[in-house]
C-alpha cells in the first residue's frame, strides 16, 4: 500500500482498491504558520495533552487531519479492507503560504498528477461547530474567499526630527489607514453564502433571524447588515474584507521618516475582480501619495458542486455522531488548497469531522489546541465517511 513518495517535502501515500471507480484523494499539509514561544503558555513546537485539548501548533491546522488521514489508512490495510475505487492520502508543504513558490499542491498537480489524480478530495475547511459544548453545525466547505495582499508605500525627502513639517509619511499611512478601518465593502452573497445564511436562521432565531431575512431580502435592510457585520464571523462571510497586518516606516529616533508602509490583506469575495478591489482600497485610502502595489497573486476558483453521494453519506453519517447538527455548505473566508485542486479539475471539499467550540478557533493564533475527544470522535468519523464513500468490503 505505502509507496510514500517523497516530492519536495511532499509524501503521497495510496491503498490500492478494486478500480471500479476513481479514487478519492484525502489531503492534509505538514506545514504550519509560525508561532511565538513567549506568547504561548505551553511550547508550540511540542505537543501537549492539558485539560482535555491538545495543544501545539498546527494542532488544528493541519496536523489533525494529517494523522487522522494516515491512521485510517494504516487501519483499513490492516483490516484487509478492499474499497472499491483508490483511496490517495496526500500531505503536502507550503499550503500556509498560498504554495508561493509552487512547491507544494502545485507541484504534486504539475509533476506527479498520476499519483494523486481523484474524482474529488476531501480537505481542510470545514469543522463542527459546537456551542455550549452541543453540536449545532456540521460544514462542508465548497468555495472560499481569494487571499490577496497589498503592500501601501508613503515616500517623503524626509530631514532633520528637530525641524518637522505637517507632511510626514508616517502621519499620511496613518490617515489613509483609518480611513480604511471605517470602510466596509459592499454587501455580496453568493448562492452558498445565502444557503449558509438559511441554515443560520434557522439555527439561530431572535433577532439574528431576522436580521439574516432582513439581509437575504430583495431589498437587504441596512440597519440588519449592519447589526450583522458586527460579528467578525458573519462580516467575512458578507463581503470582501481588507485588514492591515503588517507596518513598518522610519530609519532613526531623531530623523523624518523618508518611508512608511503597511501590508493590506484582502479576503475577495469569488467572482469580485482583483482591480476593482485595488481600485476601491486606493479609492479609500484618498491619497496619492500612498502607493498601492499588490505583491502576490490570489487564486481565484469555481465553487465545487455538492452531489448526491457525497452530501447523502455525510448527513447521515452526521446525523449517527452529531444528533440534530444541520449539515451547512459553506464558503471558507480563510484560503486553502483546494482552490489549486479545485482549478485542476478535482472537486475539493473541506470537511474535516473535527468538533470545536465555535467561540475557541485558535488556528494561527496562541495557545492553538483542539479538543482531545473531538480529535478521535473526528478521525472515527472520517473512518467510517472515506469507508461509506469507497464502498468496499472488509
Ligand atoms: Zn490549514
Amino acid at each position: 500500500m505505502f509507496s510514500p513518495a517523497p516530492h519536495k517535502g511532499n509524501l503521497v501515500a495510496r491503498l490500492h482498491g478494486s478500480g471500479a471507480r476513481k479514487p478519492i484523494l484525502l489531503l492534509a499539509h505538514l506545514d504550519v504558520v509560525p508561532a511565538l514561544r513567549e506568547d504561548w503558555s505551553v511550547d508550540p513546537f511540542k505537543l501537549t495533552e492539558k485539560d482535555g485539548y491538545f495543544y501545539a501548533r498546527g494542532s488544528s491546522d493541519d496536523k489533525y487531519m494529517a494523522s487522522a488521514f494516515v491512521t485510517n489508512l494504516i487501519r483499513y490495510k490492516q483490516e484487509g479492507y478492499k474499497p472499491d475505487r483508490d483511496i490517495i492520502v496526500a500531505l503536502e508543504t507550503d499550503e500556509e503560504i498560498l504554495d508561493a513558490n509552487a512547491l507544494g499542491i502545485q507541484w504534486l498537480i504539475k509533476n506527479h498528477r498520476d499519483l494523486i489524480d481523484a474524482e474529488f478530495a476531501l480537505n481542510e475547511g470545514g469543522g463542527v461547530g459546537l456551542e455550549n459544548g452541543k453540536a449545532t453545525r456540521v460544514s462542508v466547505q465548497t468555495t472560499e474567499k481569494v487571499s490577496v495582499s497589498f503592500a501601501l508605500e508613503v515616500r517623503d525627502r524626509g530631514g532633520h526630527s528637530s525641524v518637522p513639517r505637517k507632511d510626514n509619511a508616517i502621519y499620511r499611512l496613518a490617515e489613509g489607514l483609518v480611513r480604511l478601518s471605517n470602510f466596509s465593502f459592499p454587501l455580496h452573497l453568493n448562492d452558498t453564502t445565502r444557503a449558509y445564511f438559511d441554515h443560520v436562521a434557522q439555527l439561530e432565531g431572535g433577532q439574528t433571524a431576522t436580521d439574516i431575512r432582513a439581509m437575504v431580502a430583495d431589498k437587504p435592510d441596512t440597519d440588519a447588515v449592519a447589526r450583522l457585520s458586527q460579528s467578525a464571523g458573519y462580516n467575512a462571510q458578507l463581503r470582501t474584507t481588507c485588514v492591515a497586518t503588517m507596518l513598518s516606516g522610519g530609519h532613526a529616533v531623531n530623523a523624518l521618516p523618508q518611508t512608511a508602509g503597511a501590508k493590506v490583506n484582502c479576503r475577495i469575495m469569488p467572482g469580485e475582480p482583483v482591480e476593482e478591489v485595488k481600485a476601491t482600497l486606493e479609492r479609500v485610502l484618498a491619497d496619492d501619495k500612498i502607493a498601492v502595489t499588490q505583491i502576490d497573486k490570489g487564486v481565484i476558483s469555481q465553487p465545487s458542486a455538492l452531489n448526491e453521494e457525497i452530501l447523502g453519506s455525510i448527513e447521515k453519517l452526521s446525523a449517527e455522531f452529531w444528533p440534530g447538527a444541520v449539515v451547512v455548505p459553506i464558503m471558507s473566508a480563510g484560503a486553502t488548497d483546494g482552490s489549486y485542486l479545485r482549478n485542476a479539475g478535482i472537486p475539493t471539499y473541506g470537511h474535516s469531522g473535527m468538533a470545536n467550540d465555535v467561540s475557541d478557533l485558535r488556528a494561527h493564533g496562541r495557545d492553538e489546541r483542539v479538543p482531545v475527544n473531538s480529535f478521535y470522535r473526528g478521525e472515527e468519523y472520517l473512518y467510517r465517511l472515506v469507508k461509506m464513500l469507497s464502498g468496499g468490503t472488509s
